[in-house]
C-alpha cells in the first residue's frame, strides 16, 4: 500500500465514543486512522463502520512497558506518523475517602502516563521530519472543582501542564501539541456518570450557556481543525467545546 504520501493518525480509544467519532472524521478526510481500544468487538465494529482506513489495534495503552511495540507496529506498517490523538481515557465517580492507592494509580496510568510514553515514542519518529501533530483529550476536570472524580481530575490537570511544556519544546522543531477541554458529551462515560445522578446532570447541563450536552462529532470537528494547516499558528492551547460550559454561571 502507498502510504508514503498519506496522512497516518493514531487515535487511542477510537473504538467508541469521541475517539470513534474523531475517527470517523479523520477517515472521512482520508486519512490513514489506527485506533487503539483493549475490546476487540468495539473495534471490529469501529472497522467494519468505517472501512479500510480504519486499522484497529488491540492494545492496552496502560501497559506502559509495551507502548514501544505499539508505536513500532504503527511505523513497521505506515512509515510514518503525521496525527496522535490521546484520547483515551477511564472515569471513576466515589468519595474522596473511599478511592484505594491502586484505582488512583490505574487511572493516573491510563488517563496521564501512558499519554506521556505514546507521545515519547511518537515524537521520535516526528522529529526527523520536524512536523508532527499532537492533540490530547483533556475535561472540564481540569478547569474546575468537580467532586468525587479526584483522580480523574488529577490526571486531565496534568494533561494541560504537559501539554503546555510539550508545546513549547517541540513546537519550535515543528510538531504542534494542543488539547482540547470537552464540556459534558453523550459517550458511554457520561452516561455512566450521570444517568444514575440527576442532580447531577441537572447541574451539568444548567451551568451550559447553550443548555445541552454535546456530541462526539462536536469534539471531532475540533480535533480535525487542529490538526490540519488551517491551525498552523496554534499550539500550547486548550480549547474548550463545552457549549460555554467553562465559563457557565
Ligand atoms: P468512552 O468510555 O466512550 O471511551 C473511552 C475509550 O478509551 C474507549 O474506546 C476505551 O476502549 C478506551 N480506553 C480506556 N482505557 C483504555 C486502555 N487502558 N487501553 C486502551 N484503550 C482504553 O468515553 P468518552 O468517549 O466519553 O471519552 C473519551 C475521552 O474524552 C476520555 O479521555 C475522557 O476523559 C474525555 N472526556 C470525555 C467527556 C465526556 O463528556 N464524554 C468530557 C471530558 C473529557 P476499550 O474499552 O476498548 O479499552
Amino acid at each position: 500500500m502507498d502510504t508514503v504520501n498519506k496522512r497516518v493518525a493514531i487515535v487511542t480509544g477510537g473504538g467508541s465514543g469521541i475517539g470513534l467519532a474523531i475517527t470517523e472524521k479523520f477517515i472521512s478526510g482520508g486519512i490513514h486512522t489506527v485506533i487503539v481500544g483493549r475490546d476487540e468487538k468495539k473495534l471490529q465494529a469501529a472497522r467494519t463502520q468505517l472501512g479500510e482506513l480504519c486499522y484497529p489495534i488491540n492494545h492496552d495503552v496502560s501497559d506502559l512497558a509495551t507502548i514501544p511495540s505499539l508505536i513500532k507496529k504503527v511505523i513497521d506498517k505506515f512509515g510514518h506518523i503525521d496525527i496522535l490523538v490521546n484520547n483515551a481515557g477511564i472515569n471513576m465517580k466515589k468519595d474522596f475517602i473511599e478511592i484505594t492507592d491502586e484505582e488512583f494509580q490505574q487511572i493516573i496510568t491510563t488517563n496521564l502516563c501512558s499519554v506521556f510514553s505514546i507521545s515519547r515514542e511518537v515524537v521520535k519518529h516526528m522529529l526527523p521530519r520536524n512536523s508532527g501533530n499532537i492533540i490530547n483529550i483533556s475535561s472540564m476536570a481540569a478547569q474546575y472543582g468537580m467532586p468525587r472524580v479526584i483522580a480523574y481530575s488529577a490526571s486531565k490537570t496534568a494533561i494541560d501542564g504537559m501539554t503546555r511544556a510539550m508545546a513549547v519544546e517541540l513546537s519550535p522543531k515543528g510538531i504542534r501539541i494542543n488539547a482540547i477541554a470537552p464540556g459534558f458529551i453523550e459517550t458511554a462515560m457520561t452516561a455512566k456518570a450521570l444517568n444514575a445522578d440527576p442532580e447531577r446532570k441537572k447541574k451539568a447541563v444548567g451551568r451550559t450557556p447553550m443548555g445541552h450536552m454535546g456530541q462526539p462529532m462536536d469534539i471531532a470537528d475540533a480535533a480535525l481543525f487542529l490538526s490540519s494547516d488551517a491551525a498552523r499558528y496554534i499550539t500550547g492551547v486548550i480549547l474548550p467545546v463545552d457549549g460555554g460550559n467553562s465559563i457557565g454561571f
